[in-house]
């Protein structure tokens, strides 16, 4: 069985005192239990401090971002090298709020899941369409789309061990309704491209969900055959409502 996957993105959120508050308090209520399967993505200047809090955890530490270099001459900017170096596992890619607000294209989002898989972390690409896409009845086309720029670029292989995190832009910081039949539907079509290259990666690829998820609607979101974990922005930066969600995992049995 999958252990659900939940991943906190914290986004411009958080300063030490937070960072470190939060993280005690999640360890300690946590206790090593090995049936959560938990990551936190803080931002990049608190990443090496969650790592150094939780390192006696089960809690795994996802970096939002990283450059497309590897190294060399780009002030500013930070390496997937770098990042496993401290100690990180998972990487964000493609996130929309980068494809909108720094014009990351399709090249960007290709060189970054190259360099993620290259220094074996694992890549968690975020796909979804916009509310127009969603309209004019194209959000199976739109993930098709972002899935293939990898399958046909590196072939099938590259998502093993890697994730994808099928993240519709209208729904991504709202807090609004989900139809979750429907968005069961989208993973199961995912799952079942995936599956015409490969049944063995289809099966164990994790395909999570994200988008106004939060602790009244977590449990229904994962009990769906397709949906394999969760990634929350808002609701994660409330320690109860994390807490609560956490704990839901126990009900989910599939
Ligand atoms: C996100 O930005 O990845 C996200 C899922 O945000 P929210 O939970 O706030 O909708």
């Amino acid at each position: 069985m999958k252990k659900p996957l939940i991943i906190a993105n914290w986004k411009l959120n958080g300063n030490k005192y937070f960072v470190n508050i939060f993280l005690e308090k999640l360890c300690y209520k946590l206790n090593k239990n090995k049936i959560y399967n938990i990551s936190i993505a803080p931002s990049l200047i608190h990443l090496n401090e969650a790592i150094l809090k939780t390192k006696k955890s089960c809690i795994k530490i996802c970096a939002q971002n990283i450059d497309i270099n590897s190294f060399g001459a780009f002030t500013g900017d930070v390496s997937a090298t770098m990042l496993k170096n401290i100690g990180v596992k998972y990487v964000l890619i493609g996130h929309s709020e980068r494809r909108i607000y720094h014009k990351e294209n399709n090249k960007d989002i290709l060189k970054k899941f190259i360099e993620v898989k290259k220094n074996n972390l694992i890549p968690i690409l975020c796909i979804g369409e916009t509310l127009k896409e969603k309209k004019k009845k194209q959000t199976k086309k739109i993930c098709l789309n972002q899935i293939n720029l990898i399958i046909n670029n590196l072939g099938i292989k590259a998502f093993k061990n890697s994730i994808i995190a099928y993240e519709p832009i209208w729904a991504i910081g709202k807090k609004i309704p989900i139809k979750i039949q429907k968005i069961q539907k989208i993973h199961n079509f995912i799952r079942s491209n995936i599956k015409l290259y490969d049944k063995k990666i289809s099966k164990k690829i994790i395909i999570q969900y994200g988008g106004s998820v939060n602790h009244k609607n977590a449990e229904q979101i994962l009990k769906q055959p397709d949906i394999d974990g969760i990634l929350i922005g808002n609701n994660s930066l409330n320690f109860n409502n994390f807490i609560k969600i956490i704990k839901i995992i126990k009900n989910i049995k599939k």
